[in-house]
């Protein structure tokens, strides 16, 4: 139900925003990924999404801490498939630290990527989205764009912004055909994660299990990850005309942690 539509998926070559990139492209959009990573195995993840549309799949390696070559990836998403229609402001970065010791240019570069770049797509996108009378802005935040951890300071406030910027533009393009939401996922299983549990097993000399419920899982009452296919099919369902209604809103899937 996208043929003829663009999307653009910021921090697509790994993670939730490839998942994301993918279900996209197999409702047949056109699509930008972009992110860091090795080159062969970016060009081979492009060339799977343009199989799977049968549309232009394009990356565009910019990077988010720059707003030049944010508007500059819209605009070429614009040049080279004639729209950008749907954007998801998924890039994103973590760094754990008390407040006292937080390194600055650490706090800087979170602020960058997961907060101002998803302000600079929306500022750069809305224009084009409005000539078209259609648009869909989803931003990844998370559980942590509702309630804080210690020691995540940068990212908390980042995700928190997130949702404020989400509400205000959503005001702004009510009346547009423009949705602008939010997807807040708790602790998303991916290689990233399951790569810390032999480690943490080692070091905290626990099982398997123990390390999943009682250390990654602690918050997440369902004691089960949530997965990035589950983030991906509610982005895709926010595309659909089914969900014009649904904007301003920050959507929790969470297994419950903001619950409680
Ligand atoms: P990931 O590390 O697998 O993916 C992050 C992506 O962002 C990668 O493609 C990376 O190359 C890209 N990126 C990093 N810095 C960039 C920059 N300067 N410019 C452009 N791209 C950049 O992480 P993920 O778990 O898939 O996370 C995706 C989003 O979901 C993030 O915003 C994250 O905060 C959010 N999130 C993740 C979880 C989780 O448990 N994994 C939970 C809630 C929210």
């Amino acid at each position: 139900f996208l043929q003829g539509k663009t999307a653009i998926v910021t921090g697509s070559t790994s993670g939730i925003g490839f998942a994301i990139a993918e279900v996209l492209a197999k409702a047949g959009a056109s699509v930008v990924i972009n992110g860091f990573g090795e080159a062969e195995a970016i060009e081979e993840k492009r060339a799977r999404l343009a199989e799977a549309s049968g549309a232009a799949a394009l990356y565009v390696p910019a990077d988010m801490r720059q707003p030049d070559e944010i508007a500059a990836m819209v605009e070429q998403a614009v040049a080279e498939t004639g729209s950008c229609d749907i954007i998801v402001n998924n890039a994103g970065i973590q760094h754990v630290a008390p407040i006292d010791t937080f390194p600055v240019d650490k706090f800087d570069a979170i602020i960058a990527i997961n907060l101002s770049a998803a302000w600079h797509m929306m500022r750069a996108a809305v224009p084009h989205m409005r000539a078209k009378g259609w648009g869909r802005i989803i931003s990844t935040a998370s559980a942590h764009s509702q309630v804080a951890s210690p020691n995540k300071s940068a990212y908390v406030a980042a995700k928190h912004g997130v949702v404020g910027i989400t509400k205000t533009v959503a005001l702004e393009v009510a009346t547009d055909g423009i949705t602008v939401n939010c997807i807040s996922p708790g602790y998303v299983w991916t290689p990233l994660v399951e790569q810390q549990i032999p480690d943490t097993m080692t070091a905290r000399k626990l099982s398997r299990d123990q390390v999943i419920n009682d250390v990654l899982l602690a918050a997440q009452p369902t004691k089960q990850f949530v997965t990035c296919e589950e983030v991906a099919a509610m982005a895709l369902f926010l595309c659909r005309d089914e969900a014009r209604s649904i904007t301003g809103a920050n959507l929790a899937m969470d297994g419950g942690w903001t619950a409680a």
